[in-house]
């Protein structure tokens, strides 16, 4: 089958378009490093447009009719928007769903030590990482301590030009004979992976004379590297060692998202996995306020380890909400609710591998998507045998290749690899249990989980294209 580039149809008004809405997304990359993050620059920009938290609105109004835009937040990590349409809630719903989450390094709950003259924070990976990847690039610490008395400490260090950086180091070349044999899972094992965030002592205080103080001499000058550290803390953040009981730090890599090729026709980025498919969604969501079908859109968090937890796709969080939405629409009933579930379409995005030629081999060329040629859909993913796959129906692929095409949104049908190399999975197979039809698509990637991953401008134009078609259309 002959496939096109989307770069060659674009005439100078489309590239500009292409371009404005680029740089948008690299705004929302660069302030939403954690889903924490993510969720309060949409809820900023969402509430602009129109949207209107669901409890708060619940409190002036009784009813919600055709039209209205509400949006529920879960924990500060989850968040749905729904647009009520003007067909029977019964008929279904269009859903898009994407997530915020993305591979990282989290900090333990007793992460601070020293040693050797260096101050570290212990860490815990979350995601799936080739942990060499990490070691030896500038990284951020974004994220919340929650202290007792409930206050929130936000913490987001690493990002300004006149920030100060953290590192995760490596064994010199030329000292790493035995390390260079090992295999790539045990280079740098997740243990290596601890952050340095400091090295010099805390400037000290007494000054004995005599024998009797040699003592308090000595307890100062025992990890003063780490009182160091926590002075620091207690003087910028109001925090002591044990408020990391109760926090979230996330590791990330530092700095901004940027062009990519002398052509600036690709983004290269931390955390496209899958903030991509997020902007494009919520962002179409904004676009369309005359669907027929009620609208909405799934920012959820954990899919990166398996969708779990009170903010993951597996929690009662979406089917609660549209219970909620459908009493204050006054047509809410077990059945009623199974019924909407059931009559809902949904694409479900994620990023796909993009081909990389210079791994030719892990790919079917005839079936993977390629960077700058459009979005894509996956009928299935899974590993090997199509295990752990939501297997997309035929008809429902009919239809939303017609929407698809009359709206002139450039897409590709894709694998993620070869048979047997290995496999992904999605939120698809969640939401596929209430019957509805789903399908995974979204926007290839390059480098996959990598700290920097690259995608094309012009596939994510498309991306929110053909969204945009599927909410009005599906
Ligand atoms: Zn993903």
């Amino acid at each position: 089958m002959e496939r096109k580039s989307a770069w060659t149809l674009y005439s100078k008004t489309e590239l500009k378009k292409v371009d404005a809405y680029a740089k948008a997304y690299m705004d929302f990359l660069n302030k939403g490093k954690t889903e924490r993050e993510c969720t309060d620059y949409i809820i900023n920009e969402i509430e602009r447009e129109g949207y209107q938290e669901f409890g708060s609105l619940m409190k002036k109004k009784k009813k919600l009719v055709k039209g209205d835009k509400v949006y529920f937040c879960g924990m500060n990590k989850m968040l749905l928007m729904f647009q009520v349409g003007t067909a029977p809630l019964e008929e279904g719903m269009n859903i898009l769903g994407a997530h915020i989450d993305s591979p990282r390094l989290d900090v333990k709950a007793n992460p601070l030590y020293e040693e050797g003259g260096f101050a570290y924070f212990d860490t815990h990976y979350y995601g799936g990482i080739k942990k060499y990847q990490w070691v030896t690039i500038p990284l951020a610490i974004h994220g919340v301590v929650v202290k007792k008395d409930g206050t929130t400490v936000i913490v987001n260090v690493g990002e300004e030009e006149d920030d100060p950086v953290f590192f995760i180091s490596d064994l010199l070349i030329h000292l790493a004979s035995e390390q260079m044999e090992k295999k790539a899972n045990k280079v740098v094992e997740g243990e290596a992976l601890d952050v340095i965030i400091a090295n010099s002592p805390l400037p000290q205080q007494s000054k004995p004379k005599d024998k009797e103080k040699d003592k308090e001499k000595k307890a100062e000058e025992k990890e003063a590297v780490k009182k160091n550290v926590l002075a620091i803390l207690k003087e910028y953040y109001q925090i002591d060692e044990e408020d990391f009981h109760s926090a979230e730090l996330e590791i990330v890599p530092a700095g901004k998202a940027r062009e990519a090729g002398f052509d600036r026709s690709m983004i290269l980025s931390y955390g496209h996995d899958d903030r991509v498919c997020a902007f494009s969604s919520y962002r179409a969501m904004l676009e369309v306020n005359d669907a027929r079908r009620t609208t909405c859109c799934i920012l959820t968090d954990k899919e990166e380890i398996g969708s779990v937890g009170a903010t993951g796709m597996k929690s009662r969080f979406f089917e609660n909400s549209v219970a909620e939405l459908m009493n204050a629409m006054g047509c809410y009933s077990e059945l009623a609710l199974r019924r909407v579930l059931a009559n809902s379409f949904m694409l479900s995005s994620d990023v796909t591998s993009g081909f990389d030629p210079l791994y030719k081999s892990s790919f079917d060329k005839k079936n993977v998507a390629m960077l700058g040629y459009g979005f894509d859909f996956c009928k299935f993913t899974g590993s090997r045998g199509k295990s752990g796959s939501n297997d997309a129906n035929a008809e429902y692929l009919g239809k939303i290749r017609k929407i698809m095409d009359d709206a002139g949104a450039m897409y590709q049908m894709s694998e993620l690899g070869k048979v047997d190399l290995g496999g992904g999975g999605t939120i698809a197979y969640i939401m596929a249990l209430y019957g509805m039809n789903v399908i995974d698509c979204g926007v290839p990637v390059m480098n996959m989980h990598a700290p920097y991953e690259a995608i094309s401008k012009a596939d994510i134009y498309e991306n929110k294209k053909g969204y945009i078609a599927f909410l009005r259309n599906a």
